[in-house]
């Protein structure tokens, strides 16, 4: 015929009208109906008018008659042109994310892309001459730094060997690859990905708060810079301003940029070639979304290169038990690095019983003289301690008084400010207030610190080792921008003899004259209510242990324990986590938790605890009250409604209530049927809510 054929998916009704059903980042379910005046693929963003509001969308489907009466439905005012509509994978992905974690299509969207493309005001008004990509792509400028280009280290056996495994797979697989801290593991990405840029494919690279290690960006982009051009790399987290996040989003979704390095958001990104996903640190909690979709990026990861049918691969020294589980069952591939790259072995770890020592401000004296024999041998200790602050609590000696926050369930945290000025904090809420001259109860001035933070570690260390350079490395000490980076490049070019540091300085650092670990208080994880916590201390022991040495020979931990029989720190002093994953999957199996349960997790917040408690009880009673809605309900397990530990932050009450099923599908269909009745349910009592699909912390 001679009639142009039309594409299937651009219904046109005969009267040059057509419909499209957008998908808008508003807290309702479903899609919206607007008209257009041509054809709009699907992905298409659109202005649309929403009640009084302009919002930007995304054209999720077209369709040949509106849900809603036909002459209501009001026009597409805006067709944003300025990019082609977004892929159709990374609408599978919306979608899936969507589905899965219960949330409507569009505030999955939406939210995923840089602001300017989702803001009404970027494309209409005074200041969007001629749009943000036009804008952005002007503003080429910013030439990206340049790197050297680090010397490429000749692969060892194992790290030959699993980096050729990843190379030889064609199609999808999830690659577990567990390599014990110092290993090498970087290494065998870089092969990888060397590989997948070879034969024409992107590259994905998530890694854990890359703005919080600057060090491992400029690592690895002088690793990436030997292996591709220096400008195919692009970062995106977010710590990036507006228009850096913008043009990295875009060099990634016009195939520029072959390899895109970033924190868990940048799942999210259009990658046209994407051949490879690389997860480093799979285990992280950073890879979980704390707010809105609340995601995780790895299980995201593990879906999209399914759906692409491309490699894979989670990386650690201490695999999340999930990911262990599926490796052990033969559902991931699982490749192993069992000894450091470099000639140095892994520390040896030694437990300190403290029950029966005199301790000095919560120091053995083992830790002292061992520490006291570091620095005289010119190596760096590190003591790590993971709670901030002067001291947990101030207390009155005589009545028993003890600082509390008067808007949380908490105790307030002594401060040790500028010029000696102390000050109480909330760690939950934010106040802040100055410290009282004498106990607000009884009156006496006797008001003591208990317990110990780093900044009370860090005064003692400098009255123990008055000719020690200190430094320490928190929250609080790194509040400033770069200053977290100023002090790692301080401990790197040896200006530090002694770091006193929270989890922070845990995570990837590769220091090189650090020879020895002291733990302290890590006995306060070992008994937290969550049933993840040792899993938790577990890696994060392995991980700060694997500081220490790996450079120099010798390297040591110690680890100061009320508790050393404990099942956690005897896998440690063998570095055995293989033996760690037997034990804990055994416990997790005999009472059905994760990963032999699904679960989710629904909190409701109020000013009053009841309410919320309410509200929780009744989302209950409509479950198992509707057997017609709720089929699956024999295959789950809904919990009593109970208070959150802190149950009261600013003045907010909080509760929640567990959901836990054998089978994911049924879990899946629960929350489905169970997430029609819940904003109504919540609307009535008027409470605020959410529902967490895989939750990590219960
Ligand atoms: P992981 O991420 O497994 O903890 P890294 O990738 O940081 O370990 O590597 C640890 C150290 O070993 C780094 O300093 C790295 O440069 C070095 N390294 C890695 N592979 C080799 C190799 N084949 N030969 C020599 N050094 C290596
Ligand atoms: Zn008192
Ligand atoms: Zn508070």
């Amino acid at each position: 015929s001679t009639e142009p054929a039309e594409p299937a998916s651009l219904p046109d009704v005969g009267t040059g009208v057509y419909w499209v059903r957008v998908a808008l980042d508003v807290p309702l379910p479903g899609l919206f109906d607007y008209r257009a005046e041509g054809p709009l693929r699907v992905g298409t963003r659109v202005i649309v008018p929403f009640g009084r509001r302009k919002l930007v969308g995304v054209v999720a489907e077209t369709a040949d008659t509106p849900v809603i009466e036909a002459r209501l439905v009001k026009p597409v005012e805006q067709v944003l042109d300025d990019l082609p509509p977004l892929p159709d994978d990374w609408l599978r992905l919306a979608r899936f994310a969507a589905q899965y974690y219960q949330r409507p299509l569009g505030e999955v969207m939406l939210p995923t892309l840089p602001a300017s493309l989702r803001k009404v005001s970027a494309y209409q008004g005074k200041r969007s001459a001629g749009g943000p990509v036009k804008r952005s792509d002007a503003r080429q400028g910013a030439k990206p730094v340049p790197v050297q280009p680090a010397p490429v280290p000749v692969l060892n056996a194992a790290q030959q060997a699993a980096a050729q495994a990843i190379c030889e797979l064609q199609g999808h697989k999830t690659v577990l690859l567990h390599g014990i801290t110092g290993s090498g593991k970087t290494e065998v990405y870089l092969r990888a990905a060397q590989q997948a840029l070879a034969q024409g494919r992107q590259v994905l690279f998530l890694v854990p708060e890359i703005n919080l290690t600057p060090q491992l960006e400029r690592s690895l982009r002088s690793r990436l810079a030997a292996i591709a051009e220096p400008h195919a790399l692009a970062v995106l987290h977010s710590g990036l301003a507006e228009g850096e996040r913008l043009r990295a989003w875009l060099r990634a979704q016009r195939g520029e940029a072959r390899i895109l390095l970033g924190t868990r958001l940048a799942i999210f990104t259009p990658m046209p070639e994407l051949g490879l996903v690389i997860v480093d640190e799979e285990h992280d909690a950073s890879y979980k979304q704390q707010e809105g979709l609340r995601y995780s990026a790895r299980d995201l990861a593990v879906w999209r290169a399914h759906d692409l049918r491309i490699p894979v691969v989670l990386g650690s020294a201490t695999p999340s038990l999930e990911s262990w589980h599926h490796a052990q069952n033969g559902h991931y591939l699982k490749l192993s690095l069992t000894h450091r790259a470099r000639d140095a072995e892994l520390p040896s770890v030694r437990l300190v019983d403290t029950r029966r020592l005199a301790m000095q401000q919560g120091f053995s004296p083992h830790l002292i003289t061992a520490m006291q024999e570091r620095l005289e041998r010119g190596e760096q200790c590190l003591v790590f301690l993971n709670r901030r602050g002067y001291a947990p609590v101030l207390a009155c000696s005589s009545c028993g008084w003890v600082s509390q926050c008067t808007r949380c369930t908490a105790y307030t945290v002594l401060h040790r400010g500028r010029g000696g000025r102390n000050a109480l904090h909330c760690h939950h809420c934010g106040y802040r207030a100055p410290v009282p001259r004498a106990c607000p109860d009884c009156g006496d001035q006797d008001l003591r610190p208990m317990g110990r933070g780093t900044q009370r570690v860090e005064e003692h260390l400098a009255e123990e080792f008055p000719q020690a350079r200190i430094a320490r490395i928190d929250a609080d000490s790194t509040r400033l921008k770069g200053s977290a980076e100023a002090l790692f490049a301080k401990v790197h070019a040896g200006e530090v003899d002694i770091l006193v540091g929270t989890q922070m300085v845990a995570k990837g650092h590769d220091f090189a004259n650090l020879g020895l670990v002291g733990v302290l208080n890590s006995d306060s994880m070992l008994f937290a209510q969550d049933f993840r916590a040792p899993e938790r201390l577990f890696a994060q022991l392995m991980q700060v242990a694997g500081r220490a040495g790996r450079h120099v020979k010798g390297g040591q931990v110690i680890i100061q324990t009320d508790y050393p029989e404990q099942p956690v720190y005897q896998a440690i002093t063998r570095h055995d986590y293989a033996g760690f994953a037997e034990y804990a999957l055994a416990e997790r199996e005999a009472v059905g938790l994760p990963p032999y349960a699904y679960q989710a997790l629904l909190t409701a917040e109020s000013r009053e605890l009841r309410i919320a408690l309410d509200f929780l009880s009744l989302a209950r009673e409509v479950a198992q009250g509707e057997p017609q809605w709720f089929p699956m309900l024999d295959a789950l397990n809904l919990y009593d409604p109970v208070p959150l530990r802190v149950v009261r932050v600013a003045n907010i009450e909080r509760a929640q209530l567990l959901v836990e099923s054998a089978s994911r599908p049924a879990l899946q269909g629960f929350l489905a049927a169970w997430m029609q009745a819940l904003p109504q349910l919540a609307a009535e009592k008027r409470v605020r809510w959410q529902l967490e699909v895989d939750p990590l912390e219960i």
